[in-house]
C-alpha cells in the first residue's frame, strides 16, 4: 500500500482554488447562527438569506472540510435505502414524493453550480445472484411509480442504471456556495468551533454570537455537540482513496456495488476515486476519529485493483465522519429551545442534506415548510 504525502487529503482540492474566511472573534448579534459549513449548512444559509435573515455561519475547520468536501461525489436520488426498501418502510406515496424532491434537488444543484456537476447517471452493480434479484425488485417498484431506471447488462455484470443521477466535485460546490453567501451578506467564519449552544447564543473559544435561532448542520459528530441526539444518530468513519489519471479504464458513470457498500467513479481528468469496505471493519468504523486506517485502505485498494481494474498509483487517501440515523430518514429536530439540528444522512447526504438544510431554515424561521409532509422524520 502506498503511503503518500497527501495522506488524509481528498482528491477534490487538486484543481480548485482555496477559499478562506476569518476566525470568529468578539461578540456579534444576528438573526440566525448556523453551525457547520458543509453542503447542508450552506444550503440552509442560502435559504435564510432568501428569507431576508441576517446570518452568521461558523465552522470548526474549513468550508467543506468535513464530509461535504471529502465524499464520493455521487448525486443520488432517493433516501439512503433502495427505493423498494423505502416504499416498504414509509409507504409508496411518501417514497415517491421524496424521490421526486431529490431529483428536483439534483436539478437545482446542477443549475446553481453547473461547473461542478455532471449529469452522467449512476449504476448499481449487483455483486451476487441475491443482489441481482434485489435489483429486479427495485426495478419493478420504480417502474410502477413512473421513476426513470433501466436494467443494465455489460462487461461489469448486471444491475440498474439511474439516468437522472449524477456526480459532482463536492468541495468545489461548497466553496462556490460559501463565496456566494458572503456576497449576499452572510458572515462566515472558519476555525471557529462552537463549544456551547443555547439560550440565544453560540459560544466559540474566542467569541459569542447572540441570535434568535441556532441551526446545527453538523452530520458527523452531531451527537457529541448535542448529546440529546445520542441514540438517534451515531457517528461513523467512511474512507476513500484516489489515483493518478487511469487511462486503462473508462468508467462513464458513478458505480456502487455490494449493496452500496463499495463505490467508485472516474473524474473528468481520468483519476479514479474509490470508497467502501466500512462493513468489513464495522466495529472500528463506528468512531469519531477521521484518520484513514491501513486495514480499510488495503481493502479499498483491493477493490481498486481487482474489481475496478486500475493499475495507476494511489495519490490520495482520506476519511471523514458522517452520522447514521436510527430511522430511515435523517433527523431534524428542535433539540433545545431555539436550537435546531439536522443530520444523520446515513452516508448519502449530498442531495438530501441540501433539502434538509433548506427545510430547517424554513421551519426555524417561519414555523413551517412545504418540504415537511414528505421529509419530516415523524410525519
Ligand atoms: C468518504 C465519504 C464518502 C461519501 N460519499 C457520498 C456520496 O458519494 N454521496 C452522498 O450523497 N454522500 C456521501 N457521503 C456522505 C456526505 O458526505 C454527507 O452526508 C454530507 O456531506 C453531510 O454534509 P453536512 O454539510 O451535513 O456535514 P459535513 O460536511 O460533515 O459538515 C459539517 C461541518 O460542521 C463542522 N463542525 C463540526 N462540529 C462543529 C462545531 N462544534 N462547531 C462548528 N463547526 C463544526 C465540521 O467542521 C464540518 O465542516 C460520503 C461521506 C464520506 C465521508
Amino acid at each position: 500500500m502506498d503511503i503518500l504525502p497527501s495522506f488524509n487529503t481528498p482528491a477534490w482540492g487538486d484543481d480548485i482554488s482555496p477559499a478562506s474566511f476569518p476566525k470568529f472573534e468578539g461578540d456579534a448579534e444576528t438573526d440566525v447562527c448556523v453551525v457547520g459549513l458543509g453542503g447542508s449548512g450552506l444550503s440552509c444559509i442560502h435559504e435564510l438569506l432568501r428569507l431576508g435573515k441576517r446570518v452568521i455561519g461558523v465552522d470548526a475547520g474549513t468550508v467543506g472540510g468535513g464530509a461535504a468536501g471529502r465524499n464520493g461525489g455521487f448525486l443520488l436520488a432517493g433516501t439512503a435505502e433502495f427505493y423498494h426498501d423505502t416504499v416498504a418502510a414509509i409507504g409508496r406515496e411518501r417514497a415517491r414524493r421524496i424521490y421526486q424532491l431529490t431529483l428536483a434537488e439534483i436539478d437545482r444543484i446542477s443549475s446553481e453550480t453547473p461547473d461542478a456537476v455532471r449529469r452522467n447517471g449512476s449504476l448499481r452493480l449487483a455483486d451476487s445472484e441475491e443482489e441481482e434479484r434485489d435489483c429486479q425488485l427495485q426495478l419493478s417498484a420504480m417502474r410502477a411509480d413512473g421513476l426513470s431506471v433501466q436494467p443494465y447488462e455489460g462487461p461489469d455484470g448486471r444491475g440498474l442504471i439511474f439516468p437522472a443521477d449524477g456526480s459532482f466535485n463536492p468541495l468545489a460546490r461548497c466553496r462556490t456556495l460559501a463565496q456566494r453567501a458572503v456576497q449576499l451578506g452572510a458572515m462566515l467564519h472558519e476555525q471557529s468551533r462552537a463549544v456551547s449552544l443555547g439560550n440565544g447564543e453560540v459560544r466559540t473559544s474566542d467569541g459569542c454570537v447572540r441570535c434568535k435561532h441556532v441551526i446545527v448542520a453538523v452530520d458527523g459528530h452531531l451527537e457529541l455537540l448535542l448529546p440529546e441526539l445520542a441514540g438517534r444518530v451515531r457517528t461513523a468513519r467512511l474512507q476513500m482513496l484516489g489515483t493518478e489519471p487511469a487511462p486503462e479504464v473508462e468508467i462513464p458513470r458513478p458505480v456502487y456495488s455490494r449493496w452500496g457498500y463499495d463505490y467508485w467513479q472516474q473524474l473528468p481528468d481520468g483519476r479514479v476515486v474509490v470508497g467502501g469496505c466500512r462493513d468489513r471493519f464495522i466495529d472500528d468504523e463506528w468512531t469519531t476519529d477521521t484518520n484513514p486506517t491501513t486495514p480499510a485502505q488495503s481493502c479499498i485498494e483491493r477493490i481498486l485493483r481487482d474489481t475496478v481494474g486500475v493499475t495507476q498509483p494511489v495519490r490520495h487517501r482520506w476519511a471523514a465522519a458522517v452520522s447514521y440515523s436510527s430511522g430511515i430518514l435523517p433527523v431534524m429536530d428542535e433539540v433545545r429551545q431555539g436550537v435546531w439540528a439536522i443530520g444523520g444522512y446515513s452516508g448519502t447526504g449530498n442531495v438530501i442534506g441540501a433539502l434538509y438544510g433548506r427545510m430547517v431554515a424554513q421551519v426555524a424561521v417561519t414555523g413551517t415548510s412545504e418540504l415537511l409532509p414528505a421529509l419530516a422524520p415523524n410525519a
